[in-house]
C-alpha cells in the first residue's frame, strides 16, 4: 500500500474501558475533513507491512483532535497491535474520510424523528453525529439506543450526558437507551431485533417507528444489522436509497 495516501499522526490520549474496549484521540492534519459519521482508515506498522482498518470518527467534525473507540480482537491483524497503544505513538491516517452513514444522505424536508441504534464501537458515529448542532435542529425526537453484551462494556455513557449538555440547547426529547444482551435483569435485555418486533423498545423510547416520521441509521455487527434491518421492514419502513427511505446501515464487518 502506498504511504503517499497517508499523514503520519501522534497518539495524544488512551482511554481503557474494558479489556477489549478502548478510546484514543489523535492529532488531525488540517487536509483531514469529514463529515459526522464518516470513517477513516487508519494504519499501523506491523513489521515491514502497514496494516490498515477502517474506524468511524467519534470526534466532531470541528473538534481539533480525532478521537477512536476501539475493539481488540484477540487475534485481529490491526487491533492486537493497536490495544498496546501508547501516548506519543505515531499512526497512520488515510488523507481522505469515506462513508454514507452522515445526515446529508437523507433528502429534505426531514421527519421529525432521528433513531440511532448500535451495538458496541458501532456507536462511534452517532456521537460524531451528536456533537454536530445540525442533528439537534434537525429532529424533534431522537433515540439513541446502544446495544452492548454487559453492562461494563456501556462505554461513553458520562460524555452522553455531556454532549447532550453541549450540542442540544433546550432540544427536550432526547433518550439514551441502553440494551445489556447478558443481564436478564437489565430493563431492556434482548436483541433489537427482538425489541423492535414485540414493541419493547417503542414501549420504553415512548415513541412509534413510522414510515412518515422516522429515520433510523444501524451500525455495528453486521448480524444486528440484517435482522434488525428486516424487523424494521416488518414494521413498514423501508431501506433509504437516493436520499428516500427511512433505514440506513453500516456493517463493521
Ligand atoms: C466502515 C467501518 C467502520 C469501522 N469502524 C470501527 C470502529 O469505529 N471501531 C472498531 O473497533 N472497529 C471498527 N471497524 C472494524 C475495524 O475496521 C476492524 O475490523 C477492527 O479494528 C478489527 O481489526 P482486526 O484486524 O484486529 O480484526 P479483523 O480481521 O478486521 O476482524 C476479525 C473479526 O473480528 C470481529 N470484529 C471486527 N471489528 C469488530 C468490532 N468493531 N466489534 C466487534 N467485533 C469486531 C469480526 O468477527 C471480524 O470478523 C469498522 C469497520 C468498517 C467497515
Amino acid at each position: 500500500m502506498s504511504l503517499e495516501k497517508f499523514s503520519q499522526e501522534t497518539v495524544l490520549s488512551v482511554h481503557r474501558w474494558t479489556n477489549n474496549l478502548f478510546s484514543f484521540t489523535m492529532t488531525r492534519p488540517a487536509h483531514f475533513k469529514f463529515s459526522a459519521g464518516q470513517f477513516a482508515r487508519i494504519g499501523i506498522m506491523v513489521g515491514e507491512e502497514l496494516v490498515v482498518r477502517a474506524y468511524s470518527v467519534v470526534s466532531s467534525p470541528f473538534d481539533e483532535t480525532l478521537e477512536f473507540f476501539s475493539i481488540v480482537v484477540p487475534d485481529g491483524a490491526f487491533t492486537s497491535n493497536l490495544q498496546h497503544l501508547q501516548v506519543g505513538d505515531q499512526l497512520y491516517l488515510e488523507k481522505v474520510a469515506y462513508g454514507y452513514l452522515t445526515l446529508a444522505r437523507y433528502q429534505k424536508p426531514l421527519p421529525q424523528d432521528l433513531w440511532l441504534l448500535a451495538t458496541g464501537t458501532g456507536l462511534a458515529p452517532f456521537l460524531s453525529m451528536l456533537q454536530d448542532f445540525e442533528t439537534w435542529k434537525s429532529y424533534q425526537q431522537i433515540r439513541l439506543v446502544y446495544s452492548v453484551r454487559t453492562s461494563a462494556e456501556l462505554a461513553y455513557v458520562d460524555r452522553i450526558q455531556d454532549i447532550y449538555d453541549t450540542f442540544a440547547e433546550g432540544h427536550s426529547d432526547f433518550k439514551f437507551i441502553p440494551v445489556i444482551t447478558r443481564e436478564p435483569d437489565a430493563q431492556l435485555h434482548e436483541r433489537l431485533p427482538v425489541l423492535i418486533a414485540n414493541g419493547e423498545l417503542e414501549r420504553v423510547a415512548e415513541l412509534k417507528m413510522d414510515v412518515n416520521t422516522t429515520h433510523v441509521m444501524l451500525c455495528g455487527n453486521p448480524e444486528m444489522v440484517e435482522d434488525t434491518k428486516e424487523a424494521l421492514k416488518a414494521k413498514g419502513l423501508i431501506m433509504n436509497r437516493r436520499g428516500e427511505g427511512n433505514i440506513s446501515v453500516e456493517n463493521y464487518w
